[in-house]
């Protein structure tokens, strides 16, 4: 037994030696079969492996003491060796000491035992992984060896070792998944919120300051594509949008995570200079909204980012993570497709968020909001054809709060639908207040969010409306932006209809900023385009902005559409627009916002003056 205590003794210190345990599992089955070759002086070990249908045994590992490691493939079929197979299967050690008798291994015989081959006698423990057999290791020699206690123990003391590193292999393996599960979004493959967290930790505890900013990005109206073009289409965004921000080759890019449905974060090495990281963020953008191709269609989508910087504007993470979205809330609330850096603005509407959110219920519920009234002119200007009506708050501190400060909250919240029908029954009492004064009020447009469309019992909700204030739907348009009226929705179509049935008139807001198709629009019953803004801002003189407004209006034109041009500011843009033949006219250059009071008495001076 004492030959048994020294192999023990050396088996032990090879695996307690230093980095044993550091090295890969190839390189320990190595150093493995050398100690056990060694120490019983057999001509040869080898490792077989089970292949996992169970139908063969490969030869992986094959170490000869006298000529060292080689690569020697060999394989043993389930088929022509059953009973050999069998044995390990059971579990047993098999010891023969002449090969060529033995009946388990009997099929070996001509080919790999006997005459011809450098296999005489066999000592094969099966080795395992977890539970598993994994395969077998093989100690042979060339001629005949009986072999001692002292031998079968020690194989079989390697043979455990083995199975150990294989389990604990299995194990590496499976906290590697593991990790990568909770770090990883499944969806995208990104780095999940918990690893950009874990990034930041790591980014802030090191001994030499770190500057860097967090982005945050969000697709812009990707409920809207889910509702219009269906989830699929949503999901294959977000996988495009995902891909395109882990193919940025950008110099100090750290990590790119998913943080959201449609939220991304990155962190980015700060160059220290601002313009260099504007103009870094412009760069990612612009490459966010290259097309995306998803079929047959072509998808321009939008985002919105916000910014904050480490150390700058705060040196806590959890503060940095609300910074650096609170300020993508602010550049979706500023007309969304923009970069918004953290600032002081930002931060108290970060921090006056939560309250916000519920200081609006409450102003729903209790008759806070307001709208105000904005004329529209036919384009000769002679006359107020109608006028839109717009949500302001007037917030308890705040004062009046304009929709870009609030809408966005509305919207997270899931208080759009609510909102606008508020607006809707306040335009109704409105309207009917003019008549009890003998005003005539003109048609009043009402804006309607994406939300508010889809809803499939609008049509409803506004026949009792006009009801209940004894209202003509002449009185009324409905103005909706393209993404609402996106999809081939029968719903949609249904409630379209029945508007339009009850006498009300139709409108897309913010024309040319969605992508409406021009088959679509001529499918559906809508009777006016409103020309976004943007495109109105830099006429005369910015020539894409001309050819689009001019390509607009004759489409306009050919589908028997009126046009509004909104945000008509000055007598540049007044005059292009009217040579063009654009209908009506709608901005700061006629009239603003106005609070009913001030609309009815522009109304009054309008009667008294014809
Ligand atoms: P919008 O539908 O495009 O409304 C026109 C916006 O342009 C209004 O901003 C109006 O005040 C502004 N505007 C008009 N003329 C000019 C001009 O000459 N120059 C400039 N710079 N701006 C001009 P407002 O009132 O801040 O509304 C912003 C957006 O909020 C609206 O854009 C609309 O999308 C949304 N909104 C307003 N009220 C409601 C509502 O009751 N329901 C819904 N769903 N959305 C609303
Ligand atoms: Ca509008
Ligand atoms: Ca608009």
């Amino acid at each position: 037994m004492k030959t048994f205590f020294s192999y023990h003794k050396a088996l032990m210190q090879l695996l307690h030696s230093a980095g044993f345990s550091a090295l890969s599992q190839r390189t320990k089955l190595e150093a493995l079969l050398t100690l056990c070759g060694d120490l019983l002086k057999t001509d040869s070990v080898s490792i077989w492996s089970m292949s996992s249908c169970g139908a063969s045994l490969n030869r992986e590992f094959y170490y000869q003491p006298q000529s060292g490691h080689h690569y020697l493939p060999y394989t043993l079929t389930r088929a022509e060796h059953a009973l050999y197979f069998k044995v390990l299967e059971e579990a047993e050690i098999l010891v023969t000491h002449d090969a060529t008798q033995d009946p388990r291994t009997q099929s070996l015989r001509g080919t790999y035992v006997g005459h011809g081959s450098d296999v005489a006698a066999m000592l094969d423990v099966p080795i395992y992984d977890g539970n598993r057999l994994y395969g077998v290791l093989c100690l042979e020699s060339a001629a005949q060896r009986h072999w001692s206690l002292p031998d079968i123990a020690c194989a079989t003391a390697f043979a455990d070792t083995v199975s150990l590193t294989n389990t604990h292999q299995a194990w590496l393996n499976s906290r590697k998944e593991l990790d990568y599960i909770t770090h990883h979004d499944d969806f995208t493959g990104l780095q999940n919120r918990h690893s950009l967290e874990h990034r930041l930790q790591q980014l802030i505890q090191k001994d030499v300051p770190n500057h860097f900013a967090l982005l945050w990005f969000d697709i812009d109206r990707l409920n809207t594509i889910n509702n219009g073009l269906g989830d699929q289409v949503g999901d294959a965004v977000v996988s495009e949008v995902a891909a395109r921000l882990r193919g940025l080759l950008l110099p100090g890019k750290d990590m790119v995570a998913r943080v959201g449905g449609d939220e991304f974060a990155m962190l980015y090495a700060w160059p220290d200079d601002d313009s260099e990281l504007a103009a870094t963020v412009a760069s990612i953008m612009d490459t966010l909204h290259q097309p995306i191709y998803i079929g047959q269609q072509k998808l321009v989508v939008t985002t919105s980012v916000g910014v904050a910087l480490y150390p700058r504007d705060t040196d806590d993470i959890n503060s940095l993570l609300r910074c650096s979205e609170s300020a993508m809330y602010h550049a979706k609330a500023c007309g969304r497709r923009q970069a918004q850096f953290y600032n002081q603005a930002v931060s108290v509407s970060a921090k006056a968020r939560f309250l916000l959110e519920s200081q609006l219920i409450d102003a729903l519920a209790n008759n806070g909001l307001s709208v105000f009234y904005q004329p529209i002119m036919s384009a000769d200007l002679q006359t107020l054809v109608s006028c839109e009506a717009l949500v302001r708050w007037s917030h308890p501190r705040a004062g009046f709060l304009s929709p870009a400060e609030f809408l966005p909250l509305a919207y997270e919240a899931g208080l759009m639908t609510e909102l606008d029908l508020w607006v809707l029954e306040r335009v109704c009492q409105d309207i009917k207040q003019a008549r009890t004064q003998g005003l005539c009020m003109p048609t009043v447009a009402v804006n309607l969010s994406a939300d508010t469309v889809m809803d499939p019992l609008l049509a409803d909700k506004v026949f009792n409306l006009l009801e209940h204030y004894q209202i003509q739907g002449g009185q009324l348009e409905l103005e909706m932006i393209e993404d609402a009226i996106k999809g081939d929705s029968s719903t949609l179509s249904d409630t379209l209809a029945q508007l339009v049935r009850m006498g009300i008139k139709l409108s897309i807001d913010d024309f040319g900023t969605g992508y409406s198709s021009l088959l679509r629009l001529k499918n559906l019953p809508f009777t006016k385009l409103k020309i976004d803004r943007s495109f109105i801002q830099d006429l005369p003189h910015d020539i894409d902005d001309c050819a689009l407004t001019l390509s607009i209006l004759g489409m306009a034109r050919g589908l028997g559409l009126a046009v509004v041009a909104e945000g008509v500011e000055n007598i540049d843009q007044e005059q292009w627009l009217q040579q063009q033949g654009c209908h009506y006219l709608q901005g700061f250059k006629y009239h603003r916002p106005m609070p009913v009071s001030d609309f009815f008495a522009l109304l009054k001076a309008g009667m008294t003056h014809e």
